[in-house]
């Protein structure tokens, strides 16, 4: 039978576009749907933008410790609204540079909701596709409490990027990575920032570590924390701000913007699954084998859809890896999830690949687990006002001390961690890390160094 293609991505994020930008290497006919922006998530409306942002606030107080190095400097104003449009500039520069790349490719981009109508007919606002391969990519939105009343006067991650004015106070809801991202954003920029969560630390299922020095530097910079606070309602006050009320009869008010980043659901619905027999599990994802096969033969599934890790080098390399396995001869191209780096763009950031401590012991018995740790000040903050702590911690196991998990909070970890990421990936021992001649002054050479 002859297709219209030979593959049809649904959805342009990290995912669908690095499959079809692959399968066209190899000469394949490719066509990718996208309802909103070429890019997704991460271009338009995650990683990108929150990075200018992280860098906008780094320059804040980098500004606010110049004095210490003697600058004579002062802060007179912070334009966000010139901040927002020099970023979504260059976001916009992006998405024109993926058009011209996707017509250099010869893909074709189909704009409007895609969904199915059987397994190898796509519809795109009415229209219909045919390809042999289908990958489904859809991605995620964010997830508003709608059973919260008033949810909808909170803004979600999307409505933060539309912010064109600064808020004065805000509060943000949440306490993972989003919301400890975007509340140090606010915070160094100069807002009066409230973190609220039901939680005491931030970043739930990380190292213990992490999250007891993250927490505190946030509370050190200025950020204020609202604890066990569960919200049940939001509110318009008459001069315009919200109050927030909590389910055990407290409230907290005079916000002028409340941000939800409590989690994020997958976009599956408008798909219409059903067509081809498909249904998302009851977390909302979509299961796949480990060739990122649907039940559907010539269906796929790839990333945030998938509940496999919510990164984009995640959704890249699955994209990738699957087109090297249809179209390449490479069958036994698999997704190795056994050792993901992460960075958390927060103030300071943090990385951290493998197991956390209390997961070693778990998974290796807690006499195979041996943790090595270092807590200093930087020189960076040597002699400035605002000091903030580095930590680092080695989780190792077995009796030659394989690293299993690294762990760091503190300035650079950001960049830090991708070269250690490969050591681990590698299988490294402590005594590998020992062998390693130290990058001297550094915060990194603690982890060659560690006793
Ligand atoms: C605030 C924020 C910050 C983030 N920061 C980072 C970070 O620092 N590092 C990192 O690695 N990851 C980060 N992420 C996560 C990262 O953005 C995602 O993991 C990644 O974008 C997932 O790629 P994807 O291809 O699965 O989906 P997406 O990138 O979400 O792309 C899906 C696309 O499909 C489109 N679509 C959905 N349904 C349909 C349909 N039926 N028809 C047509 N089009 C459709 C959507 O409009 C969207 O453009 C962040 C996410 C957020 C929200």
């Amino acid at each position: 039978m002859k297709y219209d293609y030979d593959v049809i991505a649904i959805g342009a994020g990290s995912g669908g576009l690095s499959v079809v930008e692959r399968a066209a290497e190899y000469g394949k006919k490719c066509a990718v749907v996208e309802a909103k922006k070429l890019g997704g998530t991460c271009v338009n409306i995650g990683c990108v933008p929150k990075k200018v942002m992280w860098f906008g606030a780094h320059i804040a107080e980098a500004i606010r410790d110049a004095s210490s190095f003697g600058f004579d400097v002062e802060q007179k104003g912070f334009d966000w609204a010139k901040l927002v449009k020099n970023r979504e500039q260059y976001i916009s520069n992006i998405t024109t540079w993926y058009e011209g790349y996707m017509r250099d490719k010869g893909v074709d981009v189909l704009e409007g909701w895609g969904s199915f109508v059987d397994q190898h007919t796509v519809s795109v606002d009415g229209k219909t596709y045919t390809a042999e391969t289908i990958v489904i990519a859809p991605g995620g939105i964010p997830l508003i409490p709608l059973e919260t009343e008033n949810a909808e006067l909170g803004l979600s991650s999307d409505g933060f990027f539309e912010l064109t004015e600064q808020p004065k106070k805000v509060a943000v809801i949440g306490s993972g990575y989003i919301a400890v991202e975007l509340a140090g954003v606010f915070q160094a920029l100069g807002t009066d920032t409230t973190l609220i969560s039901r939680k005491d630390l931030v970043l739930r299922g990380f190292d213990d570590m992490i999250r007891e020095n993250l927490t505190n530097a946030m509370l050190e910079s200025g950020c204020k924390k609202e604890y066990h606070f569960s919200v049940k309602k939001l509110e318009r006050q008459a001069d315009g701000t919200l109050t927030l009320y909590s389910t055990d009869g407290q409230s907290i008010s005079g916000f002028d913007q409340v941000v939800w980043a409590v989690g994020r659901q997958t976009l599956v619905e408008p798909l219409a699954l059903d067509k081809v027999g498909l249904t998302a599990n009851s977390n909302g994802f979509i299961e796949v084998d480990d060739c990122h096969k649907t039940a559907v033969d010539n269906i796929y599934a790839i990333g945030d859809v998938t509940g496999q890790p919510q990164l984009t080098p995640v959704a890249i390399r699955a994209g990738r890896f699957l087109a090297e396995r249809l179209y390449n001869n490479k069958p036994d191209l698999k997704l190795d999830l056994s050792a993901v780096p992460t960075v958390i763009f927060s103030h300071p950031p943090v990385g951290t690949i493998g197991l956390a401590e209390h997961d070693a012991r778990k998974q290796y018995g807690s006499d195979n687990v041996k943790v090595y740790t270092s807590v200093f000040t930087p020189m960076r903050y040597a002699f400035t006002e605002h000091q903030i702590k580095t930590a680092l911690k080695l989780v190792v196991m077995g009796e030659d001390e394989k690293v299993v998990g690294i762990h760091i909070v503190g300035d650079g970890a950001d960049e830090m961690l991708q070269g250690f990421a490969v050591a681990v990936q590698m299988g490294a021992t402590k005594a590998d890390l020992d062998a390693t001649i130290a990058i001297h002054p550094s915060s990194s050479e603690e982890l060659v160094t560690m006793r």
